[in-house]
């Protein structure tokens, strides 16, 4: 991608913002704000949103889920089956023509349920897990810290469906296992991720959270640092030791809580007397479960806890681009060779953002640090004069001077 062909722009200074991923965001041109908990996802933000999903996706495939995409708007009757028309705070209920009523939906507990019971009638139709990646609305009464809260915002949401609460527990730590491995994936600090207990409601004692430690969280935490696990303050007072292993030195933590897996049991299958056939042909009741995950809180949090005083850093599994680009100077042979290795990275299958402006050299760089792609490559004459680029790692002090030749291969590796 060309910078000057780009339409959104970096910012210099944004007013109202109440958190760095605000910041950097809206400054760097990775999302607009469009009102209060809703944004707009620009070309580079959308890249990053779409790798976050990607990765997501990817693992739930792996343990067999299928995705499916179900509509964000349903009618009142769904909501009222399970009783939450009336009893779901966040809920936004709209009239349609006719004075229908609607409601956007923020989980899809209500849509999936009767949807799957379409399909599943016998024993022989389970276990099923059903999943999609879809924007979700909550009527939050309070939006904020950028994308971390939204009143619309990006959910991955896995429902499966079990014959026993046996095959249930099973899937569980199935799903608990892929979801360690996507947040590892994102480039989170497996040591900042705690698993967290909560409450479970009827049929559980607990749920899980997947919660990341930073001060900027919402949640407060009870941490077991030997097991990485936790207690969640608000739902669990009572729960002084540690889950697992009854450590009693648990330490006061913030979290951003980042995804979430939950067993409901029958709560909402029997709602929609959803059954089947045992192989005695007996009718017996589906037992469900639902795994949550925010793509757009998880890009929110990577900026919170990566970031410097410069900008973003993004890790090399979510980068809107593999390499930025530039040159410095207007000259003709630097710009001549920038356009070669511009052409080589894209026939290698190197992603590049090439600042090909013709801008001051401190606004470069500055845009580049604000931008957070995990290498820079820049072509001078005082580079070309010893056929080489300097390599900049966003995250290392100084930069190298690498030769051009071996260059594709360099960058190879850096990225495997
Ligand atoms: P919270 O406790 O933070 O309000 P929740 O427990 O209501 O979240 P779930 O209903 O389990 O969240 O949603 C699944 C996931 O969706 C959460 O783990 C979180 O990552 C994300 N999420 C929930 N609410 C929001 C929101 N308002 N903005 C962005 N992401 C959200
Ligand atoms: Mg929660």
């Amino acid at each position: 991608m060309r910078y000057s062909k780009l339409f959104s722009k970096t910012i210099k200074s944004v007013a109202d913002v109440d958190s760095l991923n605000a910041k950097f965001l809206t400054q760097g041109g990775f999302i607009h704000r469009e009102m209060a908990g809703v944004y707009t996802y620009l070309p580079l933000g959308l890249k990053v949103l779409r790798k976050i999903e990607q990765i997501i996706r990817e693992e739930i495939d792996a343990v067999d889920g299928q995705e499916v995409l179900m509509p964000g708007l349903a009618p009142k009757e769904n909501w009222a089956a399970t009783g939450r028309w009336d009893t779901l705070d966040v809920l936004f209920r709209l009239k349609g023509a006719g004075d229908k009523d609607y409601a956007l939906n923020p989980t899809a507990e209500e849509i999936v349920t009767p949807l799957v019971q379409n399909y599943v009638f016998s024993y022989k139709d389970l276990p099923c897990a059903v999943y999609q990646i879809q924007n979700k609305f909550r009527n939050e009464a309070r939006a904020k810290s950028g994308i971390l809260r939204g009143r619309e915002f990006s959910m991955k949401d896995l429902y499966s469906f079990h014959r026993d609460q046996q095959d249930l527990d099973r899937y569980y730590k199935v799903v608990k296992e892929a979801y360690y491995r996507i947040y590892k994936r994102l480039g989170f600090d497996p040591e900042l991720t705690y698993l967290t207990y909560a409450s479970g409601g009827a049929f559980s004692k607990y749920s899980h959270e997947f919660q990341i430690v930073s001060p900027v969280g919402e949640d407060h935490l009870y941490a077991c640092e030997k097991c990485r696990v936790a207690v969640n303050r608000e739902i669990l007072d009572d729960q002084k030791t540690c889950p697992e292993c009854g450590n009693a030195k648990l330490v006061e933590k913030k979290g951003i809580e980042v995804g979430n897996i939950f067993k409901l049991g029958t709560k909402f299958t029997d709602a929609f007397k959803f059954r089947y056939a045992d192989e005695a042909g007996k009718l017996q009741p589906v037992i469900m479960g639902c795994y949550g995950i925010g793509p757009s809180r998880i890009m929110g949090t990577l900026v919170e806890l990566m970031s410097d005083e410069k900008g973003v850093r993004w890790p090399k599994s979510v980068t809107p681009y593999q390499i930025h680009l530039l040159t410095l100077g207007n000259d003709d042979a630097s710009r001549l060779e920038a356009e070669k290795l511009y052409e080589a990275l894209r026939e290698a299958g190197i992603s590049a953002l090439f600042d090909d402006r013709d801008e001051r050299a401190g606004a470069k760089f500055a845009d580049s640090e604000l931008i957070g792609i995990p290498l820079r490559l820049v072509v001078s004459s005082r580079t070309l004069e010893k056929q080489s680029v300097e390599w900049k790692d966003r995250s290392a002090k100084d930069a190298e001077i690498v030769k051009i030749d071996g260059l594709i291969k360099k960058i190879q590796n850096f990225y495997s």
